[in-house]
């Protein structure tokens, strides 16, 4: 049979496991990239710590998706078959915290990175960096390469351009209009795993920095708890990025800076205290949230104990904004998943697919971003070698 070729581009996580999976079966693959080196958002990724997946069992872990098609991908490939291969390239990985899986103490983001283009250079991957898409059909890629245009042909391609966050890395999201003068269905990007800017949020700015722990954030049908940070802006964390969706939808988010206790347990001890700062003070609460308190109350609500309770456990949190694209983890929008079937193939060019986070999805940080990304190209590299 003849050797299938495959042109990939994009070098990010997505990018390099539909690479691994074509070039372990032989088949012929050149990634492109717009950068000088591979997998620049990656490694900025690796900064927080380099949380590549996640622990969880895998029918929880799918729930973390919003599209049945990612969710499928990740039963194809899941964590536990990209921990395999990550000791496979010699990146040895452990569990920490909440079950966020990071490569061993002392193995640096950029060894991670090195270990995997070797393995694929090893395979015989060859990469060609500094190449901009700038049209394709079928079976052909055109890319810009030092001021001139060059066409690629490949019985495949692969695009794995990621989402428009971090721009510096090369994910810049410029590729959206050359992919929607193609007709092919795309939205247009939005920030996601961000941040809320907070009304009226300037006497909160001098609190930047510090935390608030334990606590649980709330909307409709959905709750998250963990560490929330108070920012210039307004307030980021976790529970913050996990209810994202929530806001977009125009559902109104709430803080419970005390689930450990119920409302009547919390108007207890206030009406126990001499007066409502020391009631605050017994229940433990970090000065900012006090602060906040005072600040976002009108005076009558703030000394009635029992309404203060009340709010203790339902604070409305006044956002008014996500953060600008430009700085947040990831981004939703991008090629539709009703442009792609469940191979994650362009309906419009059968030839060609999409994988990662250039795909209209959504899911948390905590490693599912890169999971997602990498069995998204797992399934797209089956779905090539599958076909005679
Ligand atoms: C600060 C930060 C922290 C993060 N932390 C985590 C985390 O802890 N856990 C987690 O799971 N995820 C995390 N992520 C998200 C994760 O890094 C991304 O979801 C993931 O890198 C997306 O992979 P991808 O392969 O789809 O695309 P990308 O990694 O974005 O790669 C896309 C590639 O395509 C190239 N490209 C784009 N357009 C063109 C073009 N026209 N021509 C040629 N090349 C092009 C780009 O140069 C880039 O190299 C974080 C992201 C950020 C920014």
């Amino acid at each position: 049979m003849k050797t299938k070729s495959v042109g990939i581009v994009g070098t990010g996580p997505a990018a390099l496991m539909a690479g691994t999976v074509l070039l372990e079966k032989g088949c012929k693959v050149v990634f492109f990239d717009q950068k000088k080196a591979v997998a620049r958002k990656f490694l900025v990724a690796g900064n927080g710590g380099f949380n590549l997946t996640n622990d969880e069992e895998l029918e929880k872990f799918v729930c973390h998706y919003n599209t049945e098609k990612i969710k499928d991908s990740v039963r194809s490939f899941n964590n536990t078959d990209f921990r395999f291969f990550l000791s496979k390239i010699g990146i040895e990985t452990f569990v920490g915290s909440s079950g966020k899986i990071f490569p061993l103490k002392g193995i640096k983001p950029i060894e991670v990175v090195k270990a995997w283009q070797d393995y694929l250079i090893h395979l015989g991957a060859i990469f060609k960096m500094e190449h901009v898409l700038k049209d394709f059909s079928e079976c052909e890629l055109i890319f810009e390469h030092n001021g001139n245009l060059i066409t690629h042909m490949f019985d495949h391609s692969i695009f794995a351009l990621g989402g428009s966050s971090w721009s510096i890395t090369g994910s810049d999201g410029n590729w959206l209009k050359l992919f929607s003068e193609k007709e092919i269905q795309c939205k247009k990007f939005e920030a996601s795993n961000s941040g809320f800017e907070l009304f009226g949020h300037d006497y909160l700015r001098d609190f930047a920095g510090k935390t608030i722990k334990n606590c649980k954030v709330f909307s409709e049908n959905e709750e998250k708890f963990g560490e929330l940070v108070i920012t210039e802006y307004g307030i980021e964390g976790p529970p913050i990025y996990a209810l994202n969706g929530y806001y977009r939808e125009g559902k109104t988010i709430y803080i419970d800076f005390k689930p450990s206790m119920t409302e009547s347990l919390i108007a207890d001890k206030l009406q126990k205290a001499k007066n409502i700062s020391e009631g605050l003070r017994d229940l433990k609460l970090p000065k900012v949230v006090i602060a906040w308190l005072k600040h976002d109350l009108n005076k009558e609500d703030y000394q009635n104990k029992i309404k203060l309770a009340e709010i203790i456990k339902n604070f409305q949190l006044n956002v008014s904004n996500l953060r600008p694209i430009e700085e947040v983890i990831s981004t939703i929008g991008g090629v539709e998943m009703n442009a792609i079937n469940d191979s994650f193939q362009l309906k419009m060019f059968p030839k060609s697919y999409c994988i990662g986070e250039m795909l209209d999805w959504d899911a948390p940080t905590g490693g599912y971003l890169i999971q997602g990304c990498v069995s998204s190209g797992y399934v797209a590299a089956k779905s090539i070698i599958a076909q005679s």
